[in-house]
This record gives C-alpha cells, structure tokens and sequence, in this order.
C-alpha cells in the first residue's frame, strides 16, 4: 500500500506520526490495536527526504472515525498535525519527528475548487526548536485534467500565529525540487501555519459583531444561509435621516473564491474605515448605503477547500438568471433593487490574483460600454490606483486594468463584476479588484490598508457625483 493513497486528497482530523524507537511498550500496543490505520513504514516513493530511510515509523491516522486522540500519541515530544477546525485544509502528511518536520500538501476536493489552500496546526513544538513544513503542490485532480500548478499553493512566504489572532509571515521559503520548505521557531508548543492569513465564516461573523457594537451606524446581519445552512454574514451600514431613494448604493463582497483569504481581509478594512472617525467615512456613511459581506462562498471557506472552478462552476461564474449558489441568488435580488431605485453606484468584488502579479483591476472591454459608465469607471479607477499605489509600506498596482471579455472565459457574462455592469443603471462602476498576495506586505495589516484606501476611494468619487433627485 502506498501512504500516498491512504492519505491523498482529505481534510484530515488528527495525525500523530511518531518514531517507533520512542514508543513505549504499551503504547505501541495501544496503537496497534488499530491496525487499519497504521503504515508500518513509509513507503520508499513517498520520500524526498533521503534521511527518513531505514527509520522505523509508524503512522498512526485517527481521522478514521476519530478513534485516537492527538493526546494518546506518548511518544516523546512527537510533532502532531490537527486539522479538525473551520477552514483547515491539509493532506499527505507525513512526520519526521527526529528532523522535526512536517511534509504536506493542500487538502481540499478538487471537486470543490483548486486544491491550493492549506491551513493546519502543528503541536508537540519544544522552546527555542526549529521546524521545518516541506510543502508540495496538491496532486488531485478532477477527472484527467492535470493538477494544478503547485506555485498556486507556494506563497514566498508561509503565514503562521500561536494564537489563531495575530498572523506572521516565516522567512522565504526555499525550493528544493518539487518542495518548498518554510522554517520557523515559533516558541510555543502550538503553531498555526496556512497559505496565508485565513478568514473563516467564524472570523466575518466576529468582524461583524465587532463593527455593530462599535457604531450605532452598523448592522450586523445576513446576506442569507448557504446550500449547507451556514449564515452569510453581512454588514450594513448608513448614518442619519438621509432617506433611502437619495442614498449612493455601494455593494463590497469577497471570497467568491474560497482560497483567496487575503480578499476578506481587504473587505475587512473596508467596514473598518467606512465605522471609523474619519470625517470621510462620516459622510459616506451620510450619502450612501453600504452592503458589506467579508466571505462570499462560506461553505468552501468553512471546509477548507478552493471553491474555485467548484463543480458545477464556482460562484464568480454563477452570475446567470438561474444560479445555484444561494449567496449569488440573495446578491443579485438585493442588487436588482438597487438598480431598480436607480442606485446601483459602486458594486466591488475582492479577489486575490495569480502567484506572479500585483494588484490589479479587472474591467470588460471598453467597446462593450457606453457613456457614461466608461468615463465613470476610469475615474474611480483612477482615485482607487492614486491612493493604494502610494501606500506605505509599498502594495505593488498596477495602474492597467485587465480584460474579462468574451475571450477571458466561456461564462464572462456570469462573472460578478461584467454582469453587475451589463445589468446596472448607465451610471453603474463595478470592478473585480485583484490584491497581490505574493508579496512581502500581503499581510493582514496590508490587505485592511487596501480595503481602507479603497473605502476612501468610493467616498471621494462619490463627493464628485450629483446628489440624487
Ligand atoms: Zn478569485
């Protein structure tokens, strides 16, 4: 049997791979009295590590129907993975606790989206130690299709916290074949490590919470419940006596993409600016309405995998008169609304690009637009590039949009932003925004200055409109 097969493709509960040579007695009874989950020894194709040879291994998984607690694994100071929380995502685990380093791969359905996102804990860490994460890409696949391109998984960067609140970068990761490999000494006994800062459904409904105790202005409430039941959280947001006919519509959603995390993080410092005390946000929350909803796709994002290019399709394609997913159908009423009141100005979907790119816009060919929607979208182009291009410390724009016509995609006219603009009022700006995550400020404090840039942004095209009749 190949460890590959007994592993691949699962969000794993708990995994405690310890040496043999460490284990007491009992307890090496204790283990095998579950023989269906033990690999007596790693098999020689698993390995890219030369030095695991030879050692005596015994993995012990307890995912199947979670028979052993991580707490039953006695070794000495065994390395353990625990992926048993929201938007964990890991696979192909495999531990070398003499090295002290867990090699992985993304876990996640390839049915549910690109198997690029991981997310796990290591525990069992000593002071002052070293470990190493030897990360390769995912090698699921849907049908014969290829896998995806292990890059998509490799930030420069790995993220890691101890205390699931604050998010750091490790130093560079270093390529080693097919492996990157991250080293950290987090000090602590627990470290969460991921692709990159995770947001999960848990993390936009404390968001939420969080802004409506703070402002009178705020409203923490649902957009609607997924396929699967789980609240969309959604903050709303308006000041004053201002009535709702003469209010700017603004509509801010992320994570249509489920992998993407740094989005939710940008809308995050969106509704953070937007309920702050600047005399700015006092007038956009005076002028306009604001529908804000950090994670689009809660069910991909809650289990751990891609969403993107999700069977049937993923959400950012499902943008039809007859969509599947319940947050596009609950979107597309609230904007229709919107648009039927005359008011749908400023629609902005958050995205996270391509491992090579910065942040960028995505637009529909100009030829597919008229005034004065054209003119309208350059400017607060314009305003949004001005302002996030010179932020300190530097997030790399770039000031050229990118197409996403009919050549872009077989369903552009199901992506957010082209059907918001295809379906809006003549004066309607909707924009994709793309917010490099490859970079050494693609941090939770770097992504909330996009959002909060971005929050001025609309404000500040917005003081240029006419006031509603
Ligand atoms: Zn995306």
């Amino acid at each position: 049997m190949k460890t590959e097969n007994l592993f691949a493709q699962k969000n794993v509960g708990v995994i405690c791979v310890v040496d043999h040579a460490s284990i007491h007695r009992s307890d090496r009874r204790a283990i095998r009295s579950y023989p269906s989950v033990i690999v007596p020894a790693l098999h020689k194709t698993t390995l890219a590590n030369g030095s695991l040879l030879g050692r005596s291994i015994i993995v012990v998984l307890a995912m199947l129907g979670g028979i052993l607690q991580a707490n039953h694994c006695t070794a000495e100071d065994p390395l353990t993975v625990v992926a048993d929380f929201e938007g964990a995502s890991v696979g192909d685990i495999l531990v070398d606790d003499v090295a002290r380093c867990v090699s992985f791969m993304p876990g996640g359905d390839p049915q549910r989206g690109w198997p690029c996102w991981w997310y796990f804990r290591v525990d069992g860490i000593k002071p002052n130690e070293a470990i190493a994460l030897r990360l390769r890409g995912s090698t699921a696949t849907v049908e014969k299709k290829k896998p995806l391109a292990a890059s998509w998984a490799m930030p420069k960067r790995a993220t890691y916290s101890i205390d699931g609140v604050t998010w750091l970068h490790t130093d560079e990761g270093k390529r080693d074949g097919q492996w990157m490999i991250y080293t950290l000494t987090p000090n602590a006994a627990s470290v969460y490590v991921a692709w990159g800062p995770p947001y999960t459904p848990q993390t936009a409904e404390v968001f939420v919470d969080a802004m409506a105790a703070k402002s009178p202005h705020a409203e923490a409430t649902e957009l609607c419940r997924s396929r699967e039941g789980r609240a969309v959280p959604m903050l709303y947001v308006r000041e004053g006596e201002l009535e709702t006919e003469k209010r700017f519509g603004v509509w801010v959603q992320a994570r249509q993409h489920a992998w993407e995390s740094g989005s939710s993080w940008v809308a995050q410092g969106f509704g953070e600016w937007l309920v702050s005390d600047d005399a700015n946000a006092a007038w956009l929350r005076q002028h306009a309405e604001v529908f804000l909803i950090p994670i689009m796709d809660v069910d991909n994002t809650a289990t751990g995998n891609g969403g993107k290019n999700a069977v049937p399709h993923d959400h950012n394609r499902d943008w039809s008169p007859q969509p599947h997913w319940n947050e596009i159908m609950a979107a597309q009423r609230r904007i229709g609304d919107l648009v039927g009141d005359g008011r749908m100005d400023v629609f902005l979907d958050l995205h996270n690009p391509g491992p090579g790119d910065t942040s960028f816009f995505y637009v529909l060919p100009r030829d597919m637009l008229s005034e004065p929607m054209l003119s309208l979208r350059d400017r607060f182009i314009d305003l949004a590039y001005t302002r996030i291009s010179k932020m300190k410390p530097l997030i790399p724009m770039s000031n050229k949009p990118r197409v996403t016509g009919s050549n872009y995609h077989p369903l552009w006219r199901q992506i957010s932003s082209n059907w918001v603009s295809m379906n809006g009022n003549p004066h309607t700006v909707s924009l994709c925004l793309e917010t490099v995550w490859n970079s050494e400020n693609s941090t939770t404090a770097g992504y909330r200055a996009v959002g909060a840039n971005l929050a001025a942004a609309v404000q500040e095209y917005l003081a240029e409109r006419p006031e509603k009749p």
